[in-house]
């Protein structure tokens, strides 16, 4: 086969057998095409998007890349959940130890932050001695006893997605629906999972904008799951203001610890039973999504979910102490409380911006070799259609550094757009896609 000709008619709009496919990714993997022409071929896919077929082919070839874990030998449903990243978004942390709990395993690889969302290998880090860098031995040991596990993506899982996501980094081929859908689901399909519910994010803190492109990025992310034989549920679910109201890695694991002690409601209380829900009716430990949301709220109320989180941290090598008791976790050097200027309604929150602020706070890296500060971040109180007076408390900043402070505060004055009306509360959970 010929690279050139490959290449040729992608760029036509034409489609690629599984075997063209398969050439291609083996090719790229082992360095005999070089990074030139795979851009070119990354462009045309860009360009002229996959079929179904294509896209099932592509993430099978990526999957095969590397090792598929067997899970065989451990009892019971495997599910796992992904999301497409957020602002705040720290649901994993919470929905783990409730499905978990529920007698559903839950093999969870998950990543670093991207752009300005956080990742929760950072969150989970910013735990003193939590290890996610488990060997695949210690990641079923772990598994085993406590029906969950979470760790972050070792090098002989789906190598040729961290070699294409790079490439796609540096071409401008990142937003494509089949190599999205790829790289997630290769990674996913890899844990050795039975099922997997999706939470594909739309708003200003989203990278799909769009709600109409995030269902297109669902239903392709479905089809592929289904194409493997894969139990599947997606979400299209709100980022157009923070989830929660805690932003920045120490400070998440701290709202999802009063979540999991119940004493905290909210958004985010509310997105994460309704995804434990589907996974527990995925597991088949429910007989519908609702019943699995019962189910997390009452292993909430009977203080399970919040023990399992303890029994993960403590297998995991990570100090229950900071969990028990999160007030002894160190302090920030600068702490800094932001009031209003205006008088009015929340109207807009520009998300991305908010997650950016609390990136150079140092929650987050502008270099991949940058260190993160663990308990840097905002804590910001208001949500779309509150009502807020002049002066009142509208955020807390975190930080080692004043000179950064002061300049993240300008800019949060710019993050939120008042109005005279009230602005309608957006809808948290836009559709279920079963
Ligand atoms: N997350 C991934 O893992 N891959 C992508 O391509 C985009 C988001």
């Amino acid at each position: 086969m010929n690279p050139v000709e490959l290449i040729r008619r992608k760029r036509n709009g034409e489609i690629l057998t599984t075997d063209e496919i398969n050439f291609l990714i083996q090719g790229y993997t082992k360095n005999k095409i070089p990074d030139y022409q795979f851009s070119a071929l990354l462009m045309a896919i860009f360009l002229k998007g996959m079929t179904t077929e294509e896209t099932a082919a592509l993430t099978e070839a990526m999957l095969h890349s590397g090792k598929v874990i067997n899970l065989d030998s451990i009892k019971g449903v495997k599910v796992d959940k992904h999301s497409t990243g957020g602002v705040g978004d720290k649901t994993s942390l919470i929905l783990a130890p409730i499905v978990a709990a529920a007698g559903v395993n839950v093999p969870m690889i998950s990543g670093r932050g991207l752009g300005h969302t956080g990742g929760t290998l950072d969150k989970l880090e910013s735990i003193p001695g939590f290890r996610t860098d488990l060997t695949l031995t210690e990641y079923k040991k772990v598994l085993r006893k406590c029906g969950v596990v979470l760790i972050g993506q070792t090098k002989n899982i789906a190598p040729a997605d961290k070699l294409i996501y790079a490439l796609r980094d540096v071409t401008a081929t990142v937003e494509s629906i089949p190599l999205i859908t790829a790289s997630i689901m290769s990674k996913k399909l890899a844990e050795g999972i039975d099922g997997l519910v999706l939470d594909v994010k739309t708003g200003s803190g989203a990278f799909m904008r769009e709600t109409s492109d995030a269902i297109d990025l669902a239903n392709s992310l479905i089809n592929t799951a289904k194409a493997f034989n894969k139990k599947v549920i997606g979400f299209i679910t709100d980022m157009n203001q923070p989830l929660g109201n805690y932003i920045g890695n120490w400070l998440e694991v701290y709202e999802s610890v009063k979540i999991l002690k119940d004493e905290s409601r909210g958004d985010l209380f509310e997105l994460s039973t309704n995804l434990s829900g589907a996974m527990i009716y995925l597991g088949g430990k429910a007989s519908s999504i609702n019943e699995g949301v019962e189910i997390s709220q009452s292993l909430i109320n009977n203080g399970k979910a919040f023990e399992k989180f303890c029994e993960i941290v403590k297998a995991q090598g990570g100090k229950v102490r900071y969990i028990d008791n999160p007030e002894k976790y160190p302090k920030s050097k600068v702490i800094e409380k932001v009031y209003s200027k205006n008088s009015g309604y929340i109207n807009k929150i520009d998300t991305f911006a908010l997650g950016m602020a609390a990136l150079e706070l140092g929650a987050g890296r502008m270099k991949k070799e940058d260190k993160i500060e663990p308990k840097a971040g905002i804590i910001f109180y208001p949500k779309i259609g509150d009502k807020i007076r002049k002066g009142d408390l509208i955020a807390e900043l975190r930080c080692e550094s004043a000179k950064k402070i002061t300049f993240v505060k300008q800019k949060l004055y710019d993050i939120i757009e008042f109005s005279d009306t009230e602005a309608s509360k957006p809808e948290l959970i836009k559709r279920i896609i079963n």
